[in-house]
């Protein structure tokens, strides 16, 4: 080589080097046949702290790492590496201060004629702002969910939450051979509730309802929603006829012991529900809507016989 062929090289080495550590990327660099560093970038200190000469060996890389992330980050770059497959893996990287950073390594194998790797490079990408945006946006996702599956007015679970619910509880039921229990329940006379004190007095009382009921959900598996306008219903899992029969006059009491005022007609001037039970081991023969609705139409007879009861039969 001519000392103007090793000039240019030099040169050329100059510009590569200023340009890669003037990237945000940092350029790393391990020999295979010692699993040590070559070459890592200066940057690296500005991100994680740690000096470019700290790094010295492939097991400082693997102590920089957060435990949960370490055994499967570790494996798979190896098993990768030998496998002589470029690959990139995403990892929460030790900072000297004690914090975690999220890295992504992005790991370029090169192979020896025989196909051996010779050496590992790579960069480490800083991807923390985008870990964060990708959080925040997991949240809000998990927000909205919870949201649709609420009642917008009183906060209960809403008719979505309830079929979503119905069904994998009726599979359950019929699994185990245990009785599943639907009550629903309806405001007496709401109409006219809505009429005397007005709509938006209206969906107050709307809510003190389902506030007095919210007390007779006995454990996660009991689902109370608003099942649409001033109805209510309760799912109630492994609950036999007489049980379901208990809860639903239970919640009667609860709506009485509110005293919410109805001066437009109504017992003793209070608001009062009526209420609907079916109870069902669930059969090959059997099915949810019809369930439901034998529920329902006991309703109508509690309403008929002149409503503040709960009907069970018939
Ligand atoms: P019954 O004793 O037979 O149940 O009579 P009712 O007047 O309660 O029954 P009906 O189902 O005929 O009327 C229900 C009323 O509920 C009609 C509607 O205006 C009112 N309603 C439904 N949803 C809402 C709501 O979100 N807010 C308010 N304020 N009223 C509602
Ligand atoms: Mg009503
Ligand atoms: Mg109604």
């Amino acid at each position: 080589m001519t000392t103007t062929e090793q000039a240019i090289l030099t040169e050329d080495f100059g510009v590569y080097k200023t340009l890669l550590e003037s990237t945000r990327a940092i350029p790393w660099k391990i020999d295979w046949a010692t699993l040590r560093f070559a070459y890592i970038g200066p940057q690296i200190e500005e991100l994680l702290g740690w000096s470019p000469q700290s790094w010295q060996t492939v097991q400082d890389w693997a102590d920089r790492m957060h435990p949960e992330d370490r055994e499967w980050v570790f494996n798979f770059c190896v098993s990768q590496s030998q496998a002589g497959i470029d690959h990139e893996a995403d990892y929460r990287a030790l900072r000297k201060d004690g914090e975690f950073t999220w890295i992504r390594d992005v790991v370029h194998v090169v192979r020896n004629d025989d196909g051996t790797p010779n050496a590992l490079i790579g960069f480490m990408f800083d991807i923390s702002e985008r870990k964060r945006t990708e959080e925040k946006l997991l949240n809000m996702q998990r927000e909205l969910e919870e949201l649709s599956f609420k009642d917008g007015l009183t906060g209960v679970a809403n008719r979505r939450r309830f079929d979503a619910v119905v069904d994998l509880r009726w599979r359950e039921a019929r699994d185990a051979r245990q009785p599943l229990s639907v009550v629903v329940l309806d405001i007496d006379y709401f109409k006219q509730y809505n009429d005397h004190y007005g709509h938006l007095e209206g969906d107050e009382c709307l809510k003190r309802v389902a506030r007095a009921l919210a007390g007779i959900v006995r454990s996660g598996d009991d689902l109370l929603c608003r099942f649409g306008g001033e109805e209510f219903v309760l799912l109630l899992p492994n609950t036999d006829a007489a049980a379901a029969m208990a809860l639903a006059w239970r919640c009667l009491d609860l709506v009485d012991k509110a005293l919410i005022p109805h001066a437009g007609v109504g017992h003793d001037k209070r608001l009062t529900l009526s209420a609907g039970v079916n109870t069902l081991v669930p059969g090959e023969g059997d099915a949810v809507l019809p369930f439901i609705g034998v529920a329902d139409s006991r309703l109508y007879k509690a309403k008929e016989r002149g409503r503040h009861r709960v009907v069970a039969e018939g």
